[in-house]
């Protein structure tokens, strides 16, 4: 039966490339306010696809802001449900002088299709349509349940997301929700993400005096907000890469040792990295690899210092204020709630007497951790390894997508990332592209994962 499908993906091959470009030609931006338009005509574009390849039940679901379009498909009785999400909106162009094609006349070049919104998200999202197609071509039915939502929000922050998910928690049930909008490991290396790390974002302000002053009148009778703001962040941070927090590393998960060899064995090379980075040294925490830090690891960064004169020339003034933004990236099992109780705490007893300070916090969002053990990476792994004749690697991600901690509290379902993008896709960049063998490959062993679900 597979190889029936698996046939039909291969002649179907252009077709599916003519269709990508077809999505990316819409202007789908979503931060734009005059693309709505466009935003509309893409959610359609989306239906008419899940319509035509015989999905049920499709709709675009309004929201106070730009649509979201589900679709399904349920009569495969008593086999599992999946749930695939992604998002037909786009990041802006700018700067769009830096585009060698026009960001939305998709360009075939070098192996890759060139366009906004190529890779993020829009070839992701259709790889799993043309799966689900192929299916249906080759059989008239699948194999397990389906159900598409694709949002049209995600690059603006899905704020309404959470309530649209709350008014549908029936229609959006499933046994396992499947998010495709990120990046392998390395191109033939198809890659399981299991672990994001959450965030925690504060604006910090010193006040020292009522307004500015003279540094000769003054200086040395006060202190200076911006002095005592680099005390603190100074105490935030030892120098071997530790954050000073007390308490902030009680809740952290500790990585296994498996996990540790596991990421061990990636072809991960520093000092390529360094020298990517143009870094005259890598830092961080003691004790931890690169990836360790950037995956497992909570971090502490200051985002932005202001204060004071930072005009051309010599101003001879004591700043009334400082402020800074500082985040911290959380791991599995600490929450924002608390990492705000232990920060706001610190900030307090390190802060100079001489001045005050005034903490906000700005936003935060869960870590998140799949059990890397659950029977159903097998089946992904087997999928994956079809599709791309290629053994997979089990990774995590630096980043948060608060989206995933939301999908998995409000729909009590397990959420597996399979990105395929690579690294280098320039996705919110200039000149975004994706690997049509990727893409293609992409399809191919999704068909498989439907399949293989199926058996299990
Ligand atoms: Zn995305």
């Amino acid at each position: 039966m597979i190889r029936k499908i698996t046939e039909l993906i291969e002649k179907n091959e252009n077709r599916y490339l003519e269709e990508l470009k077809e999505f990316v030609r819409i202007p789908s931006i979503s931060a734009d306010p005059k693309k709505s338009e466009s935003m509309i005509k893409c959610a359609m574009w989306v239906k008419k696809q899940m319509d035509v390849m015989g999905m049920e039940n499709t709709e675009i679901i309004e929201t106070e802001g730009h649509p979201s379009v589900y679709g399904e498909w349920c009569r495969a009785e008593g086999k599992p449900t999946i749930l695939i999400y992604g998002h037909y909106d786009v990041q802006p162009v700018d700067p769009v002088e830096l585009w060698d094609s026009p960001p939305f006349e998709p360009t075939v070049k070098n192996g890759g299709l060139y366009g906004r919104g190529a890779v993020d998200d829009k070839g992701q999202i259709l790889l799993h349509m043309k799966a689900v197609e192929a299916h249906l071509q080759a059989e008239g039915k699948l194999p397990i349940n389906i159900k598409f939502l694709i949002e049209g929000e995600e690059e603006v922050g899905s704020e309404n997301l959470v309530p649209l998910i709350k008014d549908n928690l029936e229609k959006l049930q499933s046994d396992l929700i499947l998010i495709s909008d990120s990046s392998m490991f390395a191109k033939g290396m198809p890659s399981i993400c299991y672990g994001l790390r959450g965030i925690s974002y504060f604006e910090l302000r010193v006040r020292g005096t009522n307004g500015d002053l003279h540094s000769g009148s003054f200086g040395g009778a006060v202190i200076n907000p911006a002095n005592a703001l680099a005390r603190i962040i100074t105490k935030l941070k030892d120098e071997k890469g530790r954050i000073l927090i007390p308490g902030l590393y009680d809740d952290v998960l500790p990585l296994s040792d498996e996990e540790r060899r596991v990421f061990a064995d990636l072809p991960h090379d520093d000092e390529k990295y360094r020298k990517m980075l143009g870094a005259p040294e890598l830092f961080g925490e003691e004790g931890y690899s690169t990836l360790e830090r950037v995956w497992a690891r909570p971090s502490l960064d200051v985002n932005g210092i202001i204060s004071g004169y930072t005009g051309e020339g010599a101003k001879t003034v004591i700043p009334a204020k400082a402020s800074a933004k500082i985040s911290l990236r959380l791991v599995p099992n600490q929450t924002p709630e608390r990492v705000e109780e232990l920060f706001r705490k610190y900030i307090k007893e390190i802060t100079p007497p001489s001045v005050e300070v005034e903490i906000e916090s700005l936003h935060g969002g869960m870590p998140y951790i799949s059990p890397i053990d659950n029977p159903i990476f097998d089946v992904v792994r087997e999928a994956l390894k079809n599709g791309f004749k290629a053994d997979s690697v089990t990774i995590r991600e630096g980043g948060s997508i608060p989206i995933v901690t939301d999908f998995k509290e409000l729909l009590k379902s397990p959420v597996i990332l399979i990105g395929f993008g690579l690294p280098d896709e320039n996705a919110h960049a200039p000149n975004e592209w994706i690997d049509l063998e990727n893409y293609q490959k992409g399809i191919l062993s999704m068909a498989y994962l439907y399949e293989g679900l199926a058996e299990r």
